[in-house]
C-alpha cells in the first residue's frame, strides 16, 4: 500500500528539523553553502567514515581551496593528495568535473539538480545534496542512512535497489519542506548516523518515535530488508619490487581496472593461488637473470579488502648489480627517494609503510 500525503508529514519534518538544530555534530563542512565546499565533502564522505573523511577534506581544500584551483592542477596532484582515500575514480572525476566548471561554464556550478548531475561523478545523491544545500533546491536525497530511516518510518518492505529507491525518494520528497530542504537532508543523513542506526536503534532518543511505523509494530530490527550481499571476487597480485642502485622499477596501471592510473610495482595477476617459485619463472622471462644473484625476498600473503573485491597479494623482492638494458617501455625507473611523490594504492603504500627497510633510499 503506498502511504499518501498526510496531515503529520509537517509535524515529522519540523520535528526533524528542530532536533537537529539542537543535536547536530559541529563537522566542518557543516554551515557552509559554497557549492564547491559541499561537493568536495559529499565526495570525500561517501564510502568513508567521518574521522578519516574530516582530515582529507581539510587537506583537500589546503591544497585546492576553489575549483579553479582544483582545475589548474594536475591528475597526479589530485591523486596524491586522495592516496589511501581508495575509490580513486571520485578523485579523477572530481578533476575533470573541476574542469569543465572552470573552462566551460566560467567557473559556476550549476544551480539546479538536473544540471549538476551533468556534471562528471555526480550522480543522484550528489546532484540532491549540493543543489540542497547550497541552492536550496527541494530535491530529496537519497543515501543509505536516509533509506534506513524512511523505511522504518513508514514501515517499507522493499530492499534497496530501483523500487526501494524509488519508493523512499517518493515520501521522502512528501516530507521536504520548501523552506529548509538542505537542512530536512542533512537531519535525515543524521538521525541515520547517530540515532536510527542499522541494527538496534536508539528509538528512546528519537525525535519522530511518535510517527514511527517500525517502532510502533516492533520491526525495527527487520527493517529495512537486507539487500542481497554482493559477490566477492578473489584476485591474485604477485608484484616484482625490483632495486637497483638506489633506483626502483614502477608502473602505472591501466585505465580500464581497479585503482586506474596509480603507480605500482611491475605486476602479474593469477586466476588462482600459484607458487612463489612458479610465479619467478613467469618473472625470470621479463627480467632475465632476476633470481640469479641473490635470493629474492618474498612476503607471506597479503589480503587487501575492497567493496567487491578480496585482493591477495605476494611482494617479491630483488635487488640487481645492474640494470638490464631494455625493460618494457610501460616500466619506469625512479629513484628510491622520489617515491614519495608517486600515488599508490593503500595495499602499496601499507606495505611499504610497514617494511621500510626494503624500500630504504
Ligand atoms: S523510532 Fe526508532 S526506528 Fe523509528 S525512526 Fe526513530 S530511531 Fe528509527
Amino acid at each position: 500500500m503506498k502511504h499518501k500525503a498526510t496531515d503529520t508529514d509537517p509535524e515529522i519534518s519540523s520535528a526533524l528539523l528542530a532536533w537537529y538544530g539542537r543535536s547536530r555534530r559541529d563537522l566542518p563542512w557543516r554551515g557552509t553553502n559554497d557549492p564547491y565546499r559541499v561537493w568536495v565533502s559529499e565526495i570525500i564522505l561517501q564510502q568513508t567514515r567521518v574521522v578519516q573523511g574530516t582530515a582529507y577534506y581539510h587537506r583537500f581544500l589546503e591544497r585546492f581551496p576553489t575549483v579553479e584551483a582544483l582545475a589548474a592542477a594536475s591528475v597526479d596532484e589530485v591523486m596524491k593528495v586522495w592516496e589511501g582515500l581508495g575509490y580513486y575514480s571520485r578523485a579523477r572525476n572530481m578533476h575533470a568535473a573541476a574542469r569543465t566548471v572552470v573552462h566551460d561554464l566560467g567557473g559556476h556550478f550549476p544551480e539546479d539538480a538536473a544540471g549538476l548531475r551533468r556534471l562528471k561523478g555526480i550522480g543522484p545523491y550528489t546532484a540532491a545534496a549540493i543543489a540542497s544545500i547550497a541552492y536550496g533546491e527541494a530535491v530529496p536525497v537519497l543515501d543509505g542512512n536516509v533509506f534506513r530511516v524512511i523505511a522504518r518510518l513508514f514501515a517499507i518492505r522493499l530492499p534497496r535497489g530501483s523500487a526501494g529507491d524509488r519508493e523512499v525518494t517518493r515520501l521522502t520528497r512528501q516530507l521536504i519542506p520548501a523552506d529548509a530542504p538542505g537542512d530536512f537532508n542533512q537531519a535525515l543523513m543524521e538521525l541515520g548516523a547517530l540515532v536510527c542506526t542499522p541494527g538496534d536503534p536508539l528509538c528512546d532518543d528519537c525525535p519522530v518515535r511518535g510517527y514511527c511505523l517500525a517502532y510502533k509494530e516492533g520491526w525495527t530490527r527487520q527493517l529495512p530488508i537486507a539487500s542481497a550481499p554482493p559477490k566477492v571476487e578473489k584476485r591474485y597480485f604477485h608484484y616484482l619490487v625490483v632495486t637497483c642502485d638506489k633506483e626502483i622499477l614502477v608502473t602505472r596501471r591501466d585505465r580500464r581496472d581497479i585503482w586506474q592510473l596509480l603507480w605500482e610495482f611491475p605486476a602479474l595477476e593469477m586466476q588462482k593461488e600459484i607458487s612463489p617459485e612458479k610465479v619467478l619463472r613467469l618473472f625470470e622471462k621479463e627480467i632475465p637473470g632476476i633470481t640469479g644473484e641473490e635470493a629474492p625476498v618474498i612476503s607471506p600473503v597479503i589480503r587487501h579488502q575492497l567493496t567487491h573485491r578480496t585482493i591477495l597479494a605476494r611482494f617479491y623482492h630483488v635487488h640487481l648489480r645492474e640494470w638490464p638494458e631494455a625493460l618494457k617501455k610501460e616500466w619506469a625507473k625512479i629513484p628510491l627517494d622520489k617515491m614519495d611523490g608517486l600515488a599508490f594504492s593503500r595495499l602499496i603504500t601499507a606495505y611499504m609503510e610497514s617494511h621500510p627497510q626494503r624500500f630504504g633510499s
